[in-house]
């Protein structure tokens, strides 16, 4: 462990890993591993989600969920509320596309991970996601995390586009303090002076966070690279630094997407990716097992 790294995470107490879940006893990584319907995140399997970027229509969703189940994704994503940066953009079809969601499920068997941007809408949404997903954009609104502390699900948590890792493990104690240690972690790009990608894909964040938290990591390469040429690539990225799983965005016909469709895979292409990926889960394996030298390593610094 790099002492730098414990020091500065420590604090964070319900959601980074301490002297006592460090495994110094046992030996053992203790991990927390998030339990949705018959799914374990943070587990030993790479469980990806994906999905449009907006639940658009009965049939556009429909479509999506079983072409994504059927290439291997276990998790459903789909935004029912939208977080806009223009007011004239479509903002989602709210609670109707919520029971549009609650359907998909219904007809895959897949479980659902929607945004919620408000905390007067978590009772509402809680009622139809398994997981609630906080955006970007959310990951400091502290009465929204305060308010998924009591929501009965777990939550993906995005880091912040400027935040630092240990401004998202700040908000994941938030979420952790308010009653619900259930929290997924997802590096989906940071904003730098780049501009040939949406945003960075901070690779490096995630063998750090798993190395400083027990919670489990994600990678959202849709957002970082902005463009579908990127996605299999940063996904096979993800998947060897160690990575829990993947969200990934995917559309009937990107080209009519209503929001990110530049970024959306088409079916074809996500089924392509999911195979390609197969031999870098292997690797992961290895990772997993050579994590503690790694993190040996670390600490020479
Ligand atoms: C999304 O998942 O569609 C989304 C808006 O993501 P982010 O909050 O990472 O921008
Ligand atoms: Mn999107």
């Amino acid at each position: 462990m790099n002492p730098k790294w414990n020091g500065q995470f420590s604090c964070f107490d319900l959601v980074a890993r301490t002297k006592e879940k460090t495994g110094e006893k046992t030996g053992e990584q203790f991990r927390t591993i998030v339990q949705v319907r018959d799914i374990e995140i943070g587990g030993n399997d790479f469980v990806v989600m994906a999905g449009p970027c907006a639940v658009e229509s009965e049939s556009q969703l429909l479509q999506t969920a079983e072409a994504v189940a059927k290439a291997g994704a276990r998790i459903l994503r789909g935004g029912a509320y939208k977080p806009r940066s223009s007011p004239y953009a479509f903002q989602g079809l709210g609670v109707e596309g919520l029971k549009i969601l609650r359907k998909a499920r219904e007809a895959t068997g897949l479980a659902i991970v929607t945004e919620v941007m408000s905390e007067q809408d978590v009772d509402l949404i809680a009622e139809y996601a398994d997981i609630m997903q906080v955006g970007t954009r959310s990951m400091e609104n502290y009465a929204l995390l305060e308010a998924l502390g009591q929501c009965g699900r777990p939550v993906l948590l995005k880091r912040g586009m400027t935040a630092t890792l240990e401004d998202l493990l700040r908000s994941a104690q938030v979420i952790a303090v308010a009653g619900n240690a259930q929290v997924i972690l997802c590096e989906r790009g940071i904003r730098t002076f780049e501009t040939a990608t949406r945003n960075t894909l901070d690779i490096a964040a995630v063998p750090v966070l798993k190395a400083v938290s027990h919670l489990p990591v994600i990678v959202d390469p849709s957002h970082a690279a902005g463009v579908r040429s990127l996605v299999p690539v940063l996904s096979r990225a993800a998947a060897v630094v160690g990575a829990d799983g993947l969200i990934v965005e995917v559309h009937p016909c990107p080209e009519q997407a209503m929001s990110d469709g530049n970024q959306s895979l088409t079916f074809a292409e996500f089924r392509q990716m999911m195979t390609d990926l197969q031999p870098y889960l292997d690797l992961q394996q290895e990772s997993r097992q050579l994590r503690p030298q790694l993190l040996a390593a670390g600490g020479a610094d």
